[in-house]
């Protein structure tokens, strides 16, 4: 079975705390092994998890404030010092190249990984993967920044029961499921008569913004939502004013958009009881909720149950 789930690295903006580290997240998806903004002491807590740099098959960064981006130098060194085979991709906004540059030569190191480095210049922006589509779309926040979402085609499984019933064995059900209909006995047998849609799904990374519509855009039916959550409601105007969610706006955007299993993250230290943000949370969603601990591990959701074709 392929395996799909969120490993936390972090969970603290701005400064890290004693109980969490800056922020950094792991997406397994399949043979996709995706690092989101890592913070500073990303790769050490990597250590704790079990994912190897040799993991990686790509690096997304949402904007190059620093408790999202200064891991970067140590993670991208640390592909050269393992000397990963394959080229790592990444993904970040064009308009902080230069960041970038910089980070990606903070230091010297003997450079022998291979990164295929794709800026991220346009809302809407679309990567086609092996196992679906990353899509990026513009956020807002003081910098330029972009959140992104992984999107699985829906697909179709066949029906072993219908197949035998209509006599469909072999090399046929391949044609069936190519041209769509089949002729048996002078009958026609559609595709739909025989199978069932598998929805296809979807995992969502939402960092650093004020309620705009590419959250919306991003949440939009995920399985899986990971959206900053930095303040709670009495601080909701600072919040909009420095680009920011509270832990109610944030719910609010799951349940409109339909999503499954909410993590929140991404929380100021101001706050030291995090039951503060579950509760503000919970007022407003209903689904599976997590507050994100740092190295924790949380799974996709099972597949939405699928429609008879
Ligand atoms: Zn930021």
């Amino acid at each position: 079975m392929s395996m799909r789930e969120l490993v936390v690295l972090g969970t603290a903006s701005q400064a890290p705390t004693r109980a969490r580290n800056h922020n950094g997240y792991l997406l397994r998806w399949d043979d996709e092994v995706i690092l989101f903004d890592p913070g500073e002491g990303s790769q050490r807590q990597m250590l704790h998890t079990g994912v190897t740099a040799t993991d990686l098959t790509r690096i997304c960064v949402t904007h190059f404030h620093g408790d999202h981006c200064l891991g970067l130098p140590g993670m991208i060194q640390r592909l050269s010092l393992d000397r990963v085979p394959h080229p790592v991709a990444v993904h970040f906004p064009a308009g902080g190249a230069d960041y970038f540059a910089r980070l990606r030569h903070a230091s010297s190191f003997y450079e022998t990984a291979e990164l295929a480095v794709e800026p991220i210049d346009a809302d809407g922006q679309r990567i086609t993967l092996g196992v679906g589509t990353l899509e990026a779309r513009r956020l807002r926040h003081p910098v330029e920044t972009y959140g992104y979402r992984l999107v699985e085609p829906d697909g179709c499984r066949m029906l072993p029961e219908r197949l035998s019933a209509y006599g469909i064995v072999g090399p046929a059900v391949g044609r069936l499921l190519r041209e769509g209909h089949l002729d048996v006995d002078g009958r026609r047998v559609t595709s739909d008569e025989v199978s069932v849609t598998r929805p296809g799904q979807r995992f969502a990374f939402v960092m650093d913004t004020g309620l705009c519509d590419g959250v919306y855009a991003l949440a939009e039916h995920a399985d899986l939502l990971v959206i900053e959550s930095t303040f709670l409601a009495s601080e909701a105007a600072l919040a909009a004013e420095v680009g920011h969610l509270t832990a109610g706006q944030a719910a609010r955007v799951a349940t409109e958009s339909g999503v499954r299993t909410l993590v929140l993250t991404h929380f100021s230290q101001r706050y030291a009881d995090p039951r503060r943000f579950h509760d503000e949370a919970r007022e407003h969603f209903a689904g599976d909720l997590v507050i994100a601990e740092d190295l924790q591990t949380v799974p996709v959701p099972p597949r939405r149950v699928p429609s008879p074709g």
